[in-house]
């Protein structure tokens, strides 16, 4: 017997009402606020995510799921499960002109992501992603309506003990000068480091301060290195741009923490980064992960143009949500005439209504008894009813049963 891959999961009968409960919540929420769904391929160009993501990520140095198609000759592209999903968006974005619109371009997505990690209690290797990117601001306004759009969306499905941890890790002028500052003040602890950190120390340095490892914690309390961390060392530009943001966040009433340790695993940050955690998941785990990415669709090839976005892990939300039953049906039929019944139920769904037959021609005692588990009631088709040219209809709740003439009545 072949089994289900590792990482992987088969989302059945009685988790899908939740996860379509959340679909229809996410796009009801982002929809209010203007933003309109993009579906990008499941893969990309395998340069891509080395570009966009970063070549010094754990996500495309570890995690992805890269392979070559169309023979081992010069022709073979290399291809590239997606792991996050900005880029796939930044990528259409600038592929189709979309900057041609006035801004702000306002997307959002669900889907299906791919990482090669070791799988664990809410992680796997095929998880779901829904998130949203804005294209075309600068402006800190747009930062505080994408973390309501987040907070709003959560808050939509029940959860309320939520955090915001804010951080601003400065813009190409001034994030540069803190990268050095921070590699100067860790020089001396180097040897100290975990591994990961000892290799991020050159590609990647701010990634340090994301290390979980309890030894580089440590590190980051020792005096020398909190004062580097916890200098102002941003511009006055990001400095406003930060206080105007938490300025909007005071009005909308989103409390938050700023968290100078928060940096978000990928590269291309810029200025704003925050997460939202819940209590009931832990201080560890994220809910939401986001930030702003000013530079991304520039060194991806398009024109300058300012941009945010988050992603949240569809799987830990559903962990946290309330579970949604399956609806039950409009009509179950019940009938030892499986013609009539067919044509009855297509003509019932033509008309909105939810309907099932029974394939096996069973006694009607038996057809009840699944009619009252899955359907509200049942239209029992008899001899009598069909010579007679009318329907019992049977309440399941109540038990009541009344005669229809008119198919009209059923709709
Ligand atoms: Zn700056
Ligand atoms: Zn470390």
């Amino acid at each position: 017997m072949i089994k289900i891959t590792r990482g992987t999961k088969d989302i059945l009968e009685d988790e899908i009402p939740t996860w379509q409960w959340i679909l229809d919540s996410a796009k009801n929420v982002f929809t209010k606020s203007n933003y309109v769904e993009i579906k990008t391929p499941i893969f990309e160009a395998t340069e891509l995510f080395q570009r966009g993501v970063g070549d010094s990520t754990d996500i495309v140095n570890k995690e992805m799921y890269t392979f070559c198609v169309g023979g081992a000759d010069k022709t073979a592209t290399s291809i590239t499960l997606r792991p996050e999903n900005t880029a796939g968006v930044v990528r259409a974005y600038i592929e189709h002109n979309l900057n041609r619109q006035s801004p702000p371009q306002k997307f959002w997505y669900f889907g299906p992501m791919f990482r090669y990690e070791r799988p664990q209690a809410g992680r796997q290797r095929q998880f779901h992603q829904v998130g949203v990117e804005v294209f075309g601001c600068y402006e800190p306004i747009a930062d505080a309506e994408v973390i309501s759009c987040a907070v709003n969306f959560l808050k939509t499905l029940g959860l309320d003990d939520l955090t915001l941890e804010l951080n601003s890790l400065g813009c190409k002028n001034c994030k540069n000068d803190y990268r050095e500052s921070l590699k100067k003040a860790l020089k001396p602890y180097l040897d100290d480091l975990c591994d990961d950190c000892k290799m991020r120390y050159e590609k990647n340095p701010l990634r340090i301060l994301d290390c979980k490892n309890e030894d580089c914690q440590k590190i980051f309390m020792k005096p020398d290195i909190k004062d580097v961390i916890y200098n102002d060392y941003i511009c006055d530009d990001c400095k406003s741009h930060f206080s105007e943001l938490l300025g909007y966040l005071d009005e909308l009433n989103i409390k938050y923490k700023i968290n100078k340790l928060l940096v978000r695993g990928l590269d291309y940050y810029t200025r704003t980064v925050f997460e939202i955690k819940s209590e009931s998941l832990g201080a560890q785990s994220a809910l939401c992960g986001g930030g702003r990415y000013d530079g991304l669709v520039e060194m991806l090839g398009g024109a300058p143009t300012g941009a945010i976005g988050f992603a949240m892990g569809v799987e830990r939300l559903y962990n946290l949500v309330k579970k949604i039953e399956k609806e039950k049906l409009d009509y179950f039929i019940v009938s030892n005439d499986p013609k009539h019944a067919l044509v009855l139920a297509n003509k019932l769904r033509l008309e909105g209504k939810s309907a099932e037959i029974d394939y096996q021609n069973r006694k009607f005692i038996k057809q009840l008894e699944k009619a009252s588990k899955c359907a509200h009631r049942a239209i029992i088709l008899g001899e009598d009813e069909i010579k007679g040219n009318f329907y019992s209809v049977k309440d399941l709740n109540s038990g009541v049963q009344e005669k229809i003439e008119d198919f009209r009545d059923l709709i």
